[in-house]
């Protein structure tokens, strides 16, 4: 299993910490309002992956947090006139439902950082004592970047470099830094925020501290992959590995892992760009699996560009999934015969050789990609190699393959909802019914097939047409 890690940046081989388990963190959205399709972007390659290690049979123990204490947040509460736990708690259960709707498995735990400051003030006292970082006059506690001699090795930043850009720099309210590349571990409360007390001033956790702290306490000091978005690389990574490593003395994380960008006409979907559609604006419109075709149509770390005609392509290809899968169960349910035939057997051929397609696809960084169009050719097979003649062991066969690597590792779920089902035998009855007012009898005959295909019976009485499954 290769994956590229950012910081050697190159595909390497993964090698985990105990065989057979994987210590994964994936950095969560800050929850001040519906998360964006970009957002959700990493939400899904990352649990792809996950579910690949387990249909590999790893026991993945996956981490990912909620920001629930922030600037934006307080600024969205002030706004409304209500407390930031309001806002948060709101928006974490609008996300939950955004994830389950996109069928992103819940994580092994989801913290929150207003519930571990208590581990947040332990680490920073930990690196004051051990000399990398300071109390300012005001309370305000900063990391010491001049006292971590590697940092800078995941973004390949140069500090001399960056503090001769940043000398003359002056953040109002970080005044008394005494380097502009140090960053906040602690800052003392504002009028109107929400507070802890600590050691040495009321006030709040910079945004840093909850990752390493977080991922310290639910997966240990050395963890297996922390992955986020490409943004977060610089600051956030790098401060995340300068924090746990002084304080633990041991290496933070074996890989990196890092999406790229979900573009809108060739710039980042973000919401201080406006540039954004909410995963709520899109899943109005479309099934939520398509919108999960979408985002894995390219292979994660490659920018990936929103526009309504690829959605309508993985619409298309969502509804041959579909239309495959209808066909399929109308058939195991008259299917007779525990035994393949001869011709049966070889195809069973052909679909492992895209089954190992898939792995191979999963396997180099996970190219969803690739797996997606594996699946898709093991699909066209599926359509072309079963009839009413087929025997039970191969539709079964077929069946199975297909929601193992569709529904199981992908995460795309191939059975039609029966609401769904319901809805569109109900519109293509009304589309023949008005060909059939126009005398388009073929159109009417090809719509009758249609439903046929898909296991509908139809019958012409005189109340209407009525309709049941084959
Ligand atoms: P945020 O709430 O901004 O901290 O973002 C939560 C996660 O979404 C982080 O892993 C970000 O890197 C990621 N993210 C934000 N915008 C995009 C985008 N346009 N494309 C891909 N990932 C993004
Ligand atoms: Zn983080």
């Amino acid at each position: 299993m290769k994956i590229f890690d950012t910081m050697q940046r190159r595909k390497v081989e993964l090698e985990t910490i105990e065989p057979g388990k994987v210590r994964m963190y994936v950095c969560g959205p800050t929850v001040y309002n519906l998360i964006h399709i970009g957002n959700a972007r990493p939400m899904i390659v990352f649990d792809a992956f996950r579910r690949y290690l387990e249909y590999k049979g790893y026991d993945v123990n996956y981490v990912s947090n909620f920001t629930d204490v922030d600037d934006k947040i307080i600024k969205a509460a002030n706004e409304e006139g209500v407390d930031p736990a309001v806002i948060s708690e709101r928006y974490i259960a609008e996300c939950k439902k955004d994830m389950s709707d996109m069928n992103v498995k819940p994580a092994t735990t989801h913290p929150q950082a207003t519930k571990e400051i208590d581990g947040m003030i332990e680490m920073i006292k930990t690196l004051i004592d051990k000399g990398f970082a300071y109390v300012a006059k005001d309370g305000t506690v900063y990391f010491d970047v001049s006292k971590d001699r590697e940092y800078g090795k995941l973004s390949g930043k140069d500090l001399d470099e960056m503090m001769s850009g940043l000398r003359d720099l002056k953040v109002t309210g970080e005044e008394q830094k005494e380097d502009p590349n140090d960053f906040v571990l602690w800052k003392p409360k504002k009028e109107g925020e929400p507070s802890w007390p600590s050691p040495w001033c009321d006030g709040r956790p910079g945004w840093h501290i909850e990752c390493s702290v977080m991922s310290k306490k639910y997966l240990g000091e050395t963890i297996d992959i922390h992955a986020g978005g490409e943004d977060l690389i610089f600051p956030h990574h790098e401060n995340e590995i300068a924090q746990s490593e002084s304080a633990s003395g041991k290496k933070f994380s074996r890989y990196w892992m890092h999406n790229g960008f979900l573009n809108i006409n060739g710039l980042k979907m973000s919401k201080s760009l406006g540039n954004f559609f909410t995963v709520r604006d899109i899943t109005a419109q479309y099934d939520p699996m398509v919108l999960r075709l979408f985002i894995l149509s390219a292979q994660y770390r490659q920018p990936l560009n929103f526009s309504r005609e690829v959605m309508e392509q993985a619409k298309a290809s969502y509804e041959r999934i579909l239309n495959c899968t209808d066909k399929l169960k109308t058939l195991k349910e008259t299917a007779k015969g525990s035994e393949m035939t001869e011709e049966e057997k070889k195809n069973t051929e052909l679909v492992k050789g895209f089954i190992q397609s898939f792995e191979e696809a999963m396997e180099d960084d996970n190219n969803t990609a690739n797996a997606s169009t594996a699946v898709y050719e093991i699909v066209r097979i599926a359509n072309a190699t079963t009839d009413e003649n087929s025997t039970k062991a191969y539709v079964d066969y077929v069946y199975d393959v297909i929601r193992t690597l569709c529904d199981g590792v992908l995460g795309v779920i191939s059975e039609r909802k029966t609401e769904d089902l319901d809805a569109e035998v109900e519109a293509l009855i009304a589309e023949r019914t008005a060909a059939r007012k126009e005398k388009n009898w073929a159109k009417a005959d090809e719509i009758r097939d249609r439903l046929g295909a898909m296991g509908i019976i139809l019958e012409d009485t005189k109340e209407g047409v009525k309709w049941k499954k084959a």
